[in-house]
């Protein structure tokens, strides 16, 4: 069964190695305060370094690469393979905002990443989301439904149905502008309408996994959690911060528990 949230923590450019691993046992030592572990899935994504000492720390926190190459190996100094990744994740964020504009990640790119995580069975988070220029341009659904026809193009519906998503509309990473909670949930409904179509026939896009990201706080939490379209929240910020990352779990187990 799947749970019923993911709430996950992006790292970025964060955090040592020694700071993953305080992180990780004071927040596993929390975590088990609260209720079964089958209803919310928590998820953090250190930096590469970090992960081999964060590994097995935690039977309730998992952990996520940031990035991947779409090659095994090869002449691409500072990359990081699949290979090297092997059994220390079960997660991997693709096309993340800051990799598609800082380290001009192509679409192209983004589906070759993500066709590579999924040969090697890791369950890829891509990252998708309209820039405010977009939004003001009312091409935030076209943008997005572009972003889905090209990350996942040639996968198969067996495949699109193993990949978890993460609404991340550019204007709200990072600037403490979240969306309005109902501004998410429009487009969380859409990107649904377009899964449907690509997934096998007969199976509801109600399945999919599509997390909200940008700007989620404990302030605005529990009210993003609560829309019907969203099944988790990816965070930046404030999941450096062990109360506030904390405080948006509570949220999920008291949601997941109603
Ligand atoms: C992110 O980096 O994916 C993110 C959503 O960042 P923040 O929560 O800081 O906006």
């Amino acid at each position: 069964m799947e749970t019923e949230y993911i709430i996950a923590g992006n790292w970025k450019m964060f955090k040592t190695p020694a700071e993953s691993v305080d992180f990780v046992k004071e927040l596993h030592g929390k975590v088990t305060t609260l209720g079964p572990a089958d209803s919310v899935e928590i998820l953090v994504f250190p930096s590469f370094t970090s992960l081999l000492s964060v590994k097995g720390i935690s039977n309730r926190v998992k952990t996520g690469a940031q990035n991947l190459h779409f090659e095994e190996k090869g002449a691409f100094t500072g990359e990081i393979s699949p290979l090297m990744l092997g059994n220390l994740v079960d997660y991997v964020l693709i096309g993340h905002s800051e990799r598609r504009e800082i380290f001009k990640e192509t679409d192209d790119d983004i589906n070759k990443k993500i066709k590579t995580a999924l040969n090697h069975r890791f369950i890829p988070v891509l990252c998708i989301g309209e820039s405010l220029a977009e939004r003001e341009a009312g091409k935030t659904f076209s943008k997005i439904e572009d972003q889905l026809n090209r990350d996942l193009e040639g996968l198969s519906p067996g495949e699109i149905e193993k990949v978890v998503f993460a609404y991340e509309p550019i204007w709200a990473i990072g600037t403490g502008k979240n969306a309005a909670p109902r501004q998410a949930q429009e487009v969380h409904a859409y990107i649904r309408e377009i899964l449907e179509k690509k997934m096998s026939p007969g199976k509801s896009a109600e399945t999919a996994r599509v997390l909200y990201g940008g700007s989620v706080k404990p302030q605005n939490s529990y009210e993003i959690l609560s829309q019907n379209d969203i099944n988790g929240v990816l965070v930046g910020g404030a999941s450096l911060k062990i109360d506030d990352f904390f405080a948006i779990i509570q949220d999920s187990y008291k949601l997941a528990d109603r």
